[in-house]
Formats: C-alpha cells, sequence, structure tokens
C-alpha cells in the first residue's frame, strides 16, 4: 500500500479504490451513495447492507470475541500500536479523503488523524494498566478475613460504535480503540458521509492484523439498519456520537443494556467585564467557527457583560471578517456544510433572528451549502438561534446584566456538554464553574474536547456516560467479582 493512495483490493469484502475524480468504490450488492459536499454530487458508494448479512456478520463477531477476549493484553496492545503506526503512514491520503467526503480542510482533517494514532497509542499503554482489587470480608460484621473478593474487569461482548460525520475516523477510533482493548468484538457503523474512511480505517486494522471476526464495518443508511443494529440481540452495548434526537431515540428502543450518549450542545462563552480582551476573542472566533461551527463543543452562543459587549462584537467580527471561506484543499476554515439540508437549516436561524430583531455585525452571504460566517449581536432568548444548535457557521451574541443573568441562561439550555468563562479572576471563575450544569467548564480557553484522557461528559440532553481514554475502557468493561472462601479450602 502506497503512503499517497489507499487502495483495497477490488475483490477484498467492501472494496474501495480512489481514482483522480475522486472515490470510486466497488461494492457489492445494493449500495448507498456518499455525497460529496464541497463537489455537489455523489463521490463514491458503499455497500448497503441487508439484515441478513448483518446476522451473518455478527454471528463472526460474537465467536471472534470468544477468542478476543482471552488474548493476551500484551498482544492486543501490540495489535493496536501497529495499526496506529499503519494510519500514521496514511495520513495524507486519509487526510485527502476527509476534504472529500465531509469537506473538512486540510489541515483539520490531518490534525484529526494524528490525533486518532495518538489516541490509539496512548490507549493500548493505558489498558496495559487498568488493575483490579482484593476486598477483605471483614468489614462487614459476620464476615471474616477469609473471604475475599477479587475485582476485575471483563468485556462486554459485541460492542457497536456509530460515530457521526464530523469527525468519521476521530470518533471512530476513540470508540474502537478502548473497545478493543477491553477485549470487546466492535461493529462499525459508520456515518453515511464517512463510510469511506470507516472502511479504510477499519481495512487498515486489518493490515495491522486486528482479526476480521473482531471488527466489522457495516455500512448502509440508518434510516435502513440504524434500528436492526441497535436492537440486535448479539449487540451488548452502543457507543454513539451524534445529535440529540437519535440518541434519544436509540434510548428508547434498548433495554437493559450499557449507552454512551455523546450527543449536541449548545455551548455558552460567558465573557466577564475583566476578561483579557483579546484571548476572549481569538478564543471565541477559534471556537466558534473551525470547521465551519460543525463540532459538537463548537460555541454556540456569546453571553456578555453589557458594558463590553460591543467593544467585543465589534473584535469578534473584525476577526471573523479575516477568517478563509471556501473549498477544502485549499485549507480554508469555512467550507461547504455536510448537505443542502443542514445548509438550509442554518439559513432559516439566521433570517429568522434577523427578522425578530438582531444585528448582523458581517456580512450575510450564502452559496449552495457555503454559508460564510456570520456574528450576531443583540440575540435575546426569544429568538430559536439563542436554544437550538445551527451546526454551521454563525455565532449569537447575547447582552446579560452580570453573572448571575449569564450563569441563568447558560443553565436554561437543555444541552449540557461545556461552558467556557473569560475572567481574570480566578477565584470567581471557580465560583461560577461550581454553578454551570455542563460537563467541563473551560476557563479562559475556548470550549473543546481533548486532550484526550480528560473525561469528556455531557449532562442533561448532551449525552451519558463518560469518555476519555481510561473512562471508555472502565465504560466498555464491568466489574466482575470472584470470591474466594479460604476458609472453605
Ligand atoms: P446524526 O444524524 O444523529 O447521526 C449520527 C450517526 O448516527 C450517523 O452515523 C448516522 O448514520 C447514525 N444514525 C442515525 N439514525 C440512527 C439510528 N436510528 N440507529 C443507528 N444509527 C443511526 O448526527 P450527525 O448529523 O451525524 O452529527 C451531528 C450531531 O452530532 C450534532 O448534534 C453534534 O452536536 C453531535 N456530536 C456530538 C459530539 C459529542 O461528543 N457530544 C461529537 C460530535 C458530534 P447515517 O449517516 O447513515 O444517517
Amino acid at each position: 500500500m502506497s503512503d499517497t493512495t489507499i487502495f483495497i483490493p477490488k475483490d477484498s469484502r467492501d472494496s474501495v479504490q480512489l481514482n483522480e475524480d475522486g472515490w470510486i468504490t466497488h461494492p457489492r450488492g445494493e449500495t448507498i451513495e456518499v455525497y460529496g459536499p464541497a463537489k455537489g454530487h455523489a463521490i463514491g458508494c458503499v455497500h448497503a447492507y441487508e439484515p441478513s448479512e448483518i446476522d451473518q456478520r455478527i454471528e463472526q463477531l460474537a465467536q471472534g470475541y470468544q477468542t478476543w477476549r482471552f488474548t493476551r493484553l500484551t498482544d492486543r496492545a501490540r495489535l493496536l500500536h501497529r495499526w496506529a503506526d499503519i494510519l500514521e503512514k496514511h495520513i495524507t491520503p486519509l487526510a485527502q479523503l476527509l476534504m472529500l467526503e465531509i469537506a473538512k480542510n486540510r489541515q483539520d482533517a490531518s490534525d484529526e488523524i494524528q490525533r486518532s494514532v495518538d489516541f490509539i497509542h496512548y490507549t493500548a499503554e493505558e489498558g496495559l494498566r487498568l488493575s483490579g482489587e482484593a476486598l477483605y470480608g471483614d468489614a462487614f460484621p459476620g464476615h471474616a478475613r477469609n473471604k475475599v473478593s477479587l475485582v476485575g474487569r471483563v468485556p462486554l461482548g459485541v460492542v457497536l460504535a456509530i460515530p457521526p460525520f464530523n469527525y468519521p475516523i476521530n470518533l471512530a477510533i476513540t470508540k474502537i480503540a478502548p473497545a478493543l482493548m477491553g477485549g470487546n468484538a466492535v461493529i462499525l457503523k459508520p456515518p453515511t458521509q464517512g463510510a469511506l474512511s470507516g472502511l479504510n480505517i477499519v481495512h487498515l486494522a486489518y493490515e495491522a492484523g486486528i482479526p476480521f471476526n473482531v471488527l466489522a464495518a457495516i455500512t448502509g443508511s440508518s434510516r435502513n439498519i440504524g434500528d436492526y443494529l441497535v436492537s440486535h440481540p448479539y449487540v451488548k452495548m452502543v457507543n454513539f456520537t451524534g445529535s440529540t434526537p437519535t440518541g434519544q431515540h436509540i434510548a428508547q428502543i434498548t433495554t437493559m443494556m450499557p449507552l454512551l450518549l455523546e450527543l449536541g450542545g449548545k455551548d455558552a462563552a460567558l465573557v466577564l467585564s475583566d476578561a483579557d480582551m483579546t484571548l476572549a476573542r481569538d478564543q471565541i472566533v477559534s471556537g466558534a467557527f473551525s470547521y465551519s461551527g460543525q463540532r459538537c463543543t463548537a460555541v454556540k452562543r456569546v453571553l456578555a457583560v453589557d458594558e463590553l459587549a460591543s467593544s467585543l462584537g465589534l473584535a469578534i467580527a473584525e476577526k471573523v471578517r479575516t477568517l478563509t471561506v471556501g473549498l477544502p484543499e485549499d485549507n480554508c476554515m469555512i467550507t461547504p456544510l455536510i448537505s443542502q439540508q443542514s445548509a438550509d437549516f442554518v439559513w432559516e436561524l439566521i433570517q429568522e433572528a434577523l427578522e425578530q430583531g438582531a444585528v448582523a455585525l458581517t456580512p450575510v452571504h450564502r452559496k449552495d451549502n457555503l454559508i460564510f460566517p456570520v456574528v450576531l449581536d443583540y440575540v435575546t432568548p426569544s429568538m430559536r438561534i439563542a436554544w437550538e444548535e445551527p451546526f454551521g457557521p454563525v455565532l449569537p451574541i447575547i447582552r446579560i446584566q452580570d453573572e448571575a443573568e449569564g450563569i441563568s441562561l447558560a443553565n436554561a439550555s437543555e444541552y449540557g456538554l461545556q461552558a467556557a468563562i473569560f475572567t481574570q479572576d480566578i477565584s470567581k471563575a471557580f465560583d461560577l464553574a461550581e454553578h454551570l450544569d455542563v460537563g467541563t467548564v473551560q476557563i479562559n480557553g475556548k470550549t473543546s474536547r481533548g486532550p484526550d484522557h480528560f473525561p469528556f461528559v455531557g449532562t442533561k440532553s448532551s449525552g451519558l456516560g463518560a469518555q476519555g481514554v481510561r473512562y471508555s475502557i472502565l465504560a466498555m468493561t464491568r466489574l466482575k467479582s470472584t470470591v474466594v472462601n479460604l476458609g472453605h479450602v
């Protein structure tokens, strides 16, 4: 395999091949198209799995799991390290694929893959170091020290990993690697836009030696196979990242099954009167507009105290006017949104806010699914854009009287992913952080995920459970207690 193109042989089970026009796939049977947001047309297609094929494939995994769960930790770690090394050699073509498939710019696409490589290495190391404990019985009356519980962790079985379109490689790998290290078999159901990337990383895992009956990519439209996969009797856990309605739907149709859900967000940046304005401006612009705002932890609203809101708004707008807009291969920060439908939704939120009195501090302009970055001042809580997640390049500024109003508005959201506080008073920052109902508070920094060994948690409609290397391994394994009754042997 060369390091400038990715080539999967035509006779492989889920084959994908790149030519000069883009990605062409050679899947068998029924297919679904993968749309290229920057091209405006389909760039390839992938196999659409039928339920009977899903059954067959999952049965293979259920069998493979019985061997994998007893495979030595060091051997699992070695295979993961090898996978990471192979992925690293393919950063250039994989980044090219992300540019085509999801219109992520060249640098961000490369960063996503490098981060995934680092994640796998760290996971392999962390998995080796997880240990159990021994508990003695004499802490409770009537029991003696000769009753000992050996507490360890065991895998769950077949884990279903479902990432969203915006990080189809990273959010697949942050599920697959800890699940495998924990001894599980894994089905990757890639997002349809991101399916080519998903197939490729799984193929590279096979090349590293990760067994075919331990990891599978099952492609197809979620409309047709989503519910079938999620409620399949062999699936013992779902690890999902995506929108809140889909996460809620998955929670409704599954019973007695552990779920990890990373869902939507409406992260607020609270800017107080003593904030370092340059820092706040730079962090907010980067946090709000990277990958055109299509990030769960994007800054999705600014809550600025009235006395500095005007100057902050103008400073943000000035910086936003310098953002590059265009194609992913030109490394532009603002690129076409994932679909026309997404662009229509963002546009509708902007237009509605303008009609209701919001003031645009930047030009409001759209070309098909490319929306130029917009900063809206004088947004009020009665506007939809104050509460809904646009997933696009628009930043509402809401003026507040004081911190108390800021905390109240921040917490009134249905979401609780992250929040940022900009102030030079560190004691005040800690105090406010205590009152924010979110998984993570960033003090003097933009909202964002990572470093990836930090816990990543969402409250309310933003999710369930914790991710982060160690936390993900723990979440995808369970405790098992073996009690030795020493007096009886
Ligand atoms: P989405 O529409 O919910 O889709 C996410 C994934 O779920 C895709 O792979 C999709 O497959 C699949 N899916 C949809 N319906 C399903 C079902 N019934 N059963 C099983 N799988 C199903 O979300 P998206 O538009 O891709 O992603 C954007 C959302 O993700 C935003 O709300 C964002 O905030 C959130 N997100 C959250 C985090 C976080 O860590 N909290 C990170 C990134 C993104 P198809 O593509 O085939 O439909």
